[in-house]
């Protein structure tokens, strides 16, 4: 008993190192610091394992300027825009960052491609310690490439990360990092309209063990996958299907982040989705069959109120909604133009902005009526994804979608952010990587 006791407590005093990030982390956050939710299991965590292990405030943070960089010496030929297949082509190089909770950040690297050195027991493969962010670099063609608010893609990975107990870091320092990778792989953007490279950091727990628990261990990496345009012709309208079989998320849940776990069990859905003749789900909550979002998309919706103004809805953020760059700009847009600072042709002149709850009843109840005038998904891959089709309690409802395939709202959203993306409409959301050449 005696025994058992005190290896216990060595086990605790062992790993104490683990919940030393926190407070590092707090001092290298430059965009936010974690959701309280992340800062109270972080907090508990660092009380249970009483700490004896480097103070953190030693320890160094991610750091642009320790960059190596190893250049493949065997370069590939891009191949042509028209064959490209989503994700599964990839630059020459990678950015990789090792952290460990005694050493804090190492020096990042740019190196070739290339496969990963993992142990077996490493966490992640296990128990899912891992988190990753979507965005894209936009390429034109006098050269230019651009980002678009890669700082909100910082912000929700050390959110990310920070609910799955691994380390944060400085999200100004990704970003430089980020340029030099996609600025010595800028001849990989396809510059052909609508097409981009899609850039996708991620971070792994890569602690070698079966225990679970916070990480001592992490790797922050960084790969580039050039992509066509969403939609190959014309926009094309999705049906959904109201799914209420299966949650996406739930009070209390990871839904507010992207952390990988939330992922894989979607894929049932989507395929049963598929086989019912819809292409994606729509993901329903509650008694009230709460509209949450589409795929792994934010929802949106248009309606004619009842005192005939147009109101743009979405759902509010919580842990049942993952919080959008898209959806954040999308309603940016929205509200500057809804108080007159900001006009945007194409809106409607009575728009009123939504975050709020809206569930199947009101939607059902809308159609019905005439007033459910658009729906549409929101992400960085398609920006935005009109639906013409919702199957609900074995019926259709009808969305109209016009002759182009997407309402009026749809279509002027699509154009003001793809505007902003590539930096033909002037906004301080577009982040100049490489000026092209004149
Ligand atoms: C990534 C993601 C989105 C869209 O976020 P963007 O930042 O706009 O790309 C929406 N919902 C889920 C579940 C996501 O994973």
């Amino acid at each position: 008993m005696q025994s058992s006791m005190s290896r216990a407590l060595r086990c605790v005093s062992r790993r104490a190192g683990v919940a030393v990030h926190t407070q590092a982390t707090r001092r290298t956050l430059s965009f936010s610091t974690p959701s309280s939710a992340s800062a109270v299991i972080l907090n508990s965590t660092r009380r249970q394992y009483a700490t004896s292990a480097p103070d953190p405030a030693t320890l160094p943070g991610l750091d642009a300027s320790k960059l190596k960089v190893t250049l493949n010496e065997k370069r590939s030929t891009p191949p042509p825009s028209s064959e490209l297949k989503f994700g599964s082509t990839f630059t020459d190089h990678m950015l990789t960052v090792k952290w460990t909770s005694e050493t804090g950040w190492g020096d990042p690297q740019i190196q070739p491609f290339g496969d990963l050195p993992m142990h077996p027991g490493a966490m992640v493969l296990h128990y899912a310690l891992t988190a990753f962010e979507g965005m894209k670099a936009y390429g034109d063609p006098s050269g230019r490439v651009t980002l678009f608010r890669p700082d909100k893609n910082m912000e929700r990975l050390n959110r990310s990360v920070a609910r799955v107990t691994l380390p944060t870091f400085d999200g100004g320092e990704l970003i430089k990092l980020i340029k030099e990778l996609v600025k010595l792989d800028a001849h990989w953007i396809p510059t052909e309209p609508g097409h981009s490279l899609y850039v996708r950091p991620i971070m792994l727990g890569t602690q070698p063990t079966l225990y679970v628990g916070p990480t001592n261990e992490a790797l922050l990496y960084v790969v580039c996958s050039p992509v066509g345009p969403y939609y190959k012709t014309a926009i094309k309208p999705v049906a959904l299907l109201g799914t209420d079989k299966y949650i996406r998320a739930a009070p209390g849940g990871t839904g507010g982040y992207k952390v990988a776990v939330n992922y894989a069990p979607a894929v049932v859905p989507q395929m049963e989705a598929e086989a019912a003749g819809y292409d994606q789900n729509l993901w329903l909550f509650g008694p009230e069959y709460q509209l949450t979002e589409v795929g792994s998309m934010n929802l949106f919706l248009v309606l004619r109120t009842k005192d005939g103004a147009t109101e743009l809805v979405t759902p509010a953020l919580g842990d049942l909604i993952l919080p959008g760059v898209t959806r954040d700009s999308i309603l940016a847009i929205a509200r500057g133009h809804a108080s007159g600072k900001a006009p945007i042709d194409g809106l409607p002149k009575d728009l009123v902005v939504s975050e709020r709850k809206i569930d199947m009843a009101e939607v059902k109840q809308a159609a019905s009526e005439g007033r459910l005038l658009e729906v549409f998904g929101a992400g960085t891959a398609a920006i935005v994804s009109p639906v013409d089709r919702i199957g609900w309690e074995g019926k259709d409802i009808m969305i109209p979608c016009g002759e182009d395939g997407a309402g009026p709202v749809t279509k002027t959203m699509l154009r003001e952010i793809v505007g902003r993306q590539y930096g033909r409409i002037p906004s301080e959301w577009c982040v100049v990587v490489k000026e092209g050449e004149a």
